[in-house]
């Protein structure tokens, strides 16, 4: 092939912008944005995430994963005959989480998805690192198990059966390699495509970017146009998750669409894995999902400020959500 000719794209013959290596493709910037909206559509009807008629809360951080997932269902919303709402959850991480709300909320603007905000501060009285500080665990752990007990509430709240995880290919890829070496079998089964949701207190997740690069996440919502927030969580650490990640990178590099391939076997083995031992319970305080008698959150909350906020939470987020 002659070094100096122009690569064009695949589906329309002008100059190519990108080439996807795992799909031998090379596409234009209109293309590839059809090119993965179409992977999404497809996910999504692959792994039956979304049923005709029902309505979707989408969690919104303000980074190019979540934005590129709410593009992209936001256009397909006709098509697959589904009704799409989006939350944000404020964490008051200083010199980070007022950027993130800030570009969620425009991402909602341009999509014209109607959405909601949590504001951890208003809400509870204190932020991520405060919390983290009082109770003695790391901001991570605290924060992970925040954004999963508002986000699940505010769909409890909201009436909706299924709340969308805009988490890409590379990371689940990662999450589950990383459960597997620490045989936490039972965890991997919740990194699947899609979780059932439980008895009206429990939502369902769908990951929809289950199958799309993160690469492809940033370049989707660059050539849209959208802003994202590109900065890491300060607060974030890495460590084993880093290294199985260059590992899978290897991998990927050696044969493209290696984590797809992995990705699909996955999903195809989750209903082998082990089921949990003890059925989901409800937090005898507020009445969400707890392992124990008490819920995480519950727990949290009493330990940082004398008393359990759960109860107390689902009043003020049933009205913040109200409007959705
Ligand atoms: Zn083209
Ligand atoms: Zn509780």
């Amino acid at each position: 092939m002659n070094p100096l000719r122009e690569v064009l794209c695949s589906r329309c013959g002008n100059p190519a912008a990108i080439y996807l290596r795992y799909a031998r493709l090379n596409f234009c910037k209109e293309h590839f944005l059809d090119y993965i909206l179409g992977r999404v559509e497809n996910t999504v009807r692959r792994y039956r995430m979304i049923r005709s008629g029902s309505r979707i809360l989408a969690a919104i951080s303000g980074g190019k994963d979540s934005s590129t997932m709410l593009l992209t269902l936001s256009k397909l919303t006709g098509k697959l005959d589904f009704d799409l709402v989006a939350l944000h959850i404020d964490l008051g991480i200083d010199g980070y989480s007022s950027e993130a709300r800030s570009i969620a909320e425009e991402v909602c603007r341009i999509t014209g998805v109607r959405y909601a905000i949590l504001d951890l501060e208003d809400l509870v009285g204190l932020n991520i690192p405060e919390l983290s500080r009082k109770i003695r665990r790391p901001p991570c752990s605290v924060c992970g198990a925040v954004k999963r007990y508002l986000l699940n509430l505010a769909g409890v709240e909201v009436g909706v059966d299924t709340v969308a995880l805009g988490h890409h290919l590379d990371d689940l890829a990662v999450y589950i390699v990383k459960n597997f070496l620490l045989q936490n079998l039972e965890d991997i089964r919740k990194l699947g495509p899609k979780t059932e949701g439980y008895d009206g207190f429990l939502v369902g997740r769908i990951r929809p970017l289950y199958e799309v690069y993160e690469r492809d996440t940033a370049l989707y919502a660059s050539f849209v146009g959208i802003p994202y927030q590109s900065m890491e969580c300060p607060l974030h650490s890495m460590g084993v998750e880093d290294r199985i990640r260059t590992f899978l990178d290897g991998m990927e590099e050696d044969s493209p669409g290696f984590k797809i391939a992995f990705l699909r076997s996955i999903a195809r083995s989750i209903p082998k894995y082990p089921q949990p031992q003890s059925e989901v319970r409800r937090c005898s305080l507020c009445g969400m999902p707890s392992q124990s008698g008490i819920c995480s959150f519950c727990r949290m909350t009493m330990r940082a400020l004398g008393k359990p906020l759960g109860l107390e939470l689902r009043g003020k987020v049933r009205e913040i959500v109200s409007k959705l």
